[in-house]
């Protein structure tokens, strides 16, 4: 076996399908006195709905988080719970949710409740992202780690299932790139198949049922496990990408994701052929390489497979190859301006995954 180091990441999780009966006992727990629930203000009746079961122990909504964190946002957020005299925070949401918590708790030191309603992963991990000038700095500081996250399955039930499809094939980029990430271990496998398995058999049955819970609590399951392996391994030329096309082409988070994968995957392919095997077996097609299998399985739940379709404009690509190949970073196969470019031309079409080779 090869020689590994596993850090593990305290944080306490809490899975069961009644959030509205342990939200009080939880943020009691930790101990740091009321709290102020944030959401975004698509999720505000939900956002009611805590801090009508925190009673005494809420301090109220602040219901302004939006995508990518702007550094406004967040001193905005501050203000709101130092004037309501909140000692904590519930990030009741998506990843801009969870993302405005991390911040706040950067500038103010308190301590995060996360409520997850989609799968982005992101309550799993001490990475964080503030957006300033138009640049979003991104890091890792323990002191974002959640200390508590609830999963409840019931709350992501009218999560919209294009939208829900998109963040489960997120949540395996996470998994797919901690199968080869250069600080990979065996727990940190294990955890990415299993993830992958119980998304791809959750999306799966929620494109047939999308109100089906049992159908809702495997995604959720398999978005925890992958937000580990996200937490816990350096990710490589998938993420790279993705962050370029966000960042500098303001492409939507999770669409991208679910575009970019398998065309990353075909890149990484001859590199990392134990993860290839092992990404195949997790999507139920241990036979068909894995680039293709994901490729397939996004077509069957109609996720959208072209960067064209997400607003990117073909002029840009070379652009956007010249930046994710310029700042070296570690992936299984070297990175190369012309491979990248060619990776983006198969995705900006919607290709079949290596057929731009
Ligand atoms: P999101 O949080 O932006 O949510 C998308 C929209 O869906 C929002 O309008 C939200 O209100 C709505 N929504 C969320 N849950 C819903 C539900 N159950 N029902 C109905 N509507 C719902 O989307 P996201 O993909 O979860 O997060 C994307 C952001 O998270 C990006 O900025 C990304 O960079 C960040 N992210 C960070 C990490 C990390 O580890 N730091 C990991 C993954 C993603």
């Amino acid at each position: 076996m090869k020689p590994f180091v596993y850090t593990a990441q305290a944080g306490r999780v809490v899975f069961r399908a009644d959030v509205w009966s342990t939200l009080k006992p939880e943020v009691a727990q930790l101990g740091a006195g009321k709290a102020m629930v944030l959401c975004t203000p698509r999720q505000r009746a939900l956002a009611e709905r805590a801090l009508e079961v925190l009673e005494e122990l809420g301090a109220g909504i602040h219901d302004q988080a939006i995508m990518h964190v702007p550094v406004d946002a967040v001193q905005k957020a501050v203000k709101a719970v130092k004037e309501a005299g909140a000692g904590c925070v519930v990030a009741l949401g998506g990843g801009s949710t969870i993302g405005l918590a991390k911040a706040m708790a950067l500038e103010a030191a308190l301590p995060i409740l996360a409520v997850p309603t989609t799968y982005s992963g992101s309550e799993m991990t001490s990475i964080y992202g503030i957006t300033e000038g138009g640049v979003k700095k991104t890091g890792k500081d323990p002191r974002a780690l959640p200390r508590t996250v609830i999963y409840d399955p019931s709350l992501s039930l009218h999560l919209p299932l294009g939208i829900s499809v998109v963040s489960g094939l997120n949540a395996m980029a996470h998994a797919a790139e901690g199968l080869y990430a250069q600080d990979g271990n065996p727990l940190l496998s294990l955890l990415s198949e299993d993830g992958i398995r119980a998304m791809t058999s959750g999306l799966r049955r929620l494109s047939q049922q999308p109100q089906d819970v049992q159908a809702r609590s495997e995604c959720l399951y398999g978005a925890w496990l992958c937000g580990i392996v996200l937490g816990s391994a350096g990710m490589s030329l998938h993420h790279k990408l993705c962050h370029t096309l966000g960042g500098s082409f303001n492409l939507p988070h999770a669409e991208t994701h679910a575009v970019i994968l398998p065309h990353a995957m075909a890149y990484n392919a001859a590199a990392a052929p134990e993860a290839m095997h092992r990404i195949s077996r997790a999507l139920g097609q241990p036979d068909t390489p894995a680039p293709t299998a994901l490729y397939e399985l996004a077509k069957s739940l109609n996720a959208p497979l072209a960067l064209r379709d997400l607003g990117m404009l073909g002029s840009d690509l070379d652009r956007a190859a010249d930046i994710a190949a310029a700042k070296p970073y570690w992936n299984p196969r070297p990175i190369d301006r012309d491979g990248i470019r060619s990776l983006l031309q198969a995705a900006y079409e919607g290709l079949a995954p290596g057929e731009f080779r």
